[in-house]
């Protein structure tokens, strides 16, 4: 279920705007506004989850789309062959800032480890 309250379910419904990188009936990918590397993607589930930490067996499926998505995301960027990180935050400590699940897909650039 999508809540009317966040940012990211109101993106994926259209209703804020967008550049959007791929959609399909589950999942949803759009261009961080403030991106920290050369290509900075947010893949989301359409359904409301607050953070990985929510997530069950269940949706395994669902997690398979979303990597999928990052996948076809990564060559369409053209990020695929250099290489690039998929990473979501959970929580406060982690810097999570916006409560609905979604993976940052960031390439383009050398990227350090460990993160900060
Ligand atoms: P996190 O800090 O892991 O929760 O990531 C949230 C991300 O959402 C940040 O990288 C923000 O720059 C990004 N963000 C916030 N508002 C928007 C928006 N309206 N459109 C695109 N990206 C956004």
């Amino acid at each position: 279920m999508a809540d009317n309250d966040c940012l990211f379910c109101r993106i994926a419904a259209g209703e804020i705007p967008a550049r959007v990188a791929y959609e399909d009936n589950d999942v949803f990918a759009f261009h961080d506004v403030s991106p920290q590397a050369p290509t900075h993607v947010l893949i989301i589930p359409r359904r409301h989850i607050r953070s990985a930490a929510e997530l069950s067996a269940e949706d395994g499926p669902l997690l398979g789309g979303m990597l999928a998505a990052a996948t076809r995301i990564a060559e369409q960027e053209g990020v695929a062959g250099s290489g690039y990180r998929l990473v979501t935050n959970v929580g406060k400590a982690a810097g999570q800032s916006v409560d609905h699940l979604h993976v940052h897909l960031l390439g383009g650039r050398s990227l350090s480890w460990p993160p900060g």
